[in-house]
């Protein structure tokens, strides 16, 4: 029999979702009355807006006309790109630097293509699992040593730093990821911060993957909304993006990569060139339905949905920062990210969270599960229905 590929053996549990998943199946099991609610996951809960629905339904109606008919649209449909530059970039960006995905997380998968085994990988510690698991998956990281995976820059953000890591960590030539507004931590990089990122990445000669899939939830007009906001970054990353949060395109799927002309590897020859190359061999083009909709959710009416239903969401958040501050639980996020943080010092989280599960019958997301220095921490979604928040707000007060 063929062998199975050891990248995949050397990944060292399950994804983290599936996993609190399965401890809330054990959990319902034992327990079939509790009624659990989950502020664990960051999926979506509240139905697609209006105007846009009515365009995806629109969108999917021209499919079965002869003159509304069409088929493959690789790196996207031209109105959908100029629309995203225009909206998101002050229309700095031409057409052919934009590419329309199915969404932020398999561009994160399939970016690493470009740079391969070779390259080193800098996360924030916590982040987001698929920038360290999708590097595993690739052979740039390898082996887990117990705390971290070898081939991995961990970059830790704490109370003490405010969320923001020291770039002296940062090896040469290395892919960074960075995401603000943060997923778990919640922080948002200001305008200094990030410029001191893309000046570390030229220094080091490395390329930042800037994930900016939150940044619909900032609300403080200082805080940048783009890597593109600081200058110097068209030489040195490439941004994702998505429909997902903002739009609640969680389950459609469309997003968007950002990557400039001026983006050239160590030979002088063009990742966007590569990028076009990558996405058409392994990547047919997102749905034409989908992106039918995302045209419509940058259109007045649609931004104005798009506003409201962030606005939802950030409600929430604030209800939840709201009930653990009161409990004298410190944390971060909530303000201009759906995301908070929670600290429950020297506690193993995973044994937090399994509190939390039996005591208040709410799933939430263990601080460790994001990296080593998520430790201590627990984080709370504010992607919930308003009545469920506040039952979970409520029973919180069990803890
Ligand atoms: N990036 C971050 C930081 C996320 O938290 C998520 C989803 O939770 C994604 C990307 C995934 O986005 P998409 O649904 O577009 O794949």
């Amino acid at each position: 029999m063929v062998q199975r590929n050891p990248c995949i053996a050397n990944i060292k549990a399950g994804y983290l979702f599936p996993e609190i998943a399965k401890r809330r199946r054990e959990y319902a099991a034992a327990n079939p009355d509790a009624k659990i609610i989950s502020l664990g996951v960051g999926n979506t809960t509240e139905p697609i807006p209006p105007h846009i629905n009515e365009a995806l339904v629109e969108g999917a109606r021209r499919l079965g006309t002869v003159e509304g008919y069409s088929g493959y649209q690789d790196e996207g449909l031209l109105e959908l790109r100029e629309k995203i530059s225009q909206v998101f970039y002050g229309g700095k960006f031409k057409a052919n630097e934009i590419f329309i995905s199915d969404g932020a997380k398999c561009d994160i998968g399939r970016l690493q293509l470009l740079f391969g085994e070779e390259t080193g990988v800098a996360v924030q510690d916590p982040s987001y699992p698929v920038y360290v698991d999708g590097s595993v998956l690739i052979g740039a990281a390898w082996k887990h040593n117990g705390k971290g995976y070898d081939g991995i820059d961990y970059l830790p953000c704490t109370l003490e730093n405010d969320f923001f890591p020291d770039l002296s960590l940062v090896s040469e030539n290395t892919l960074i990821y960075f995401c603000s507004p943060n997923n778990p931590t919640g922080a948002v990089s200001t305008k200094e911060q990030l410029t001191a990122l893309v000046k570390t990445a030229i220094r080091k000669k490395s390329v930042i993957i800037f994930d900016a899939a939150y940044s619909e939830y900032i609300r403080d007009p200082s805080l940048p909304k783009s890597i593109f906001d600081i200058e110097g970054a068209r030489e040195c990353a490439i941004e994702v993006n998505s429909f997902s949060k903002p739009a609640g395109f969680t389950g459609i799927r469309l997003g968007w990569s950002v990557v400039p002309m001026e983006l050239k590897y160590e030979s002088g020859e063009s990742v966007n060139a590569d990028w076009n190359r990558v996405c058409s061999t392994i990547f047919n083009g997102a749905s034409n339905i989908a992106q039918a909709g995302g045209i419509a959710a940058l259109d007045d009416e649609g931004r104005k949905e798009t506003r409201s239903l962030t606005d939802f969401y950030l409600g929430n958040a604030k209800l939840i920062r709201d009930a653990l501050q009161g409990l004298g639980i410190s944390c971060t996020g909530g303000d201009n990210s759906p995301y908070i943080w929670s600290h429950f010092p020297g506690r193993d989280s995973w044994e937090v969270f399994s509190e939390i599960l039996e005591k208040c019958q709410v799933v939430t997301t263990p601080g460790a599960g994001f990296g080593p220095a998520g430790e201590g921490f627990v984080r709370f979604s504010a992607f919930g229905h308003r009545q469920d928040v506040e039952e979970a707000c409520r029973r919180l007060g069990k803890l």
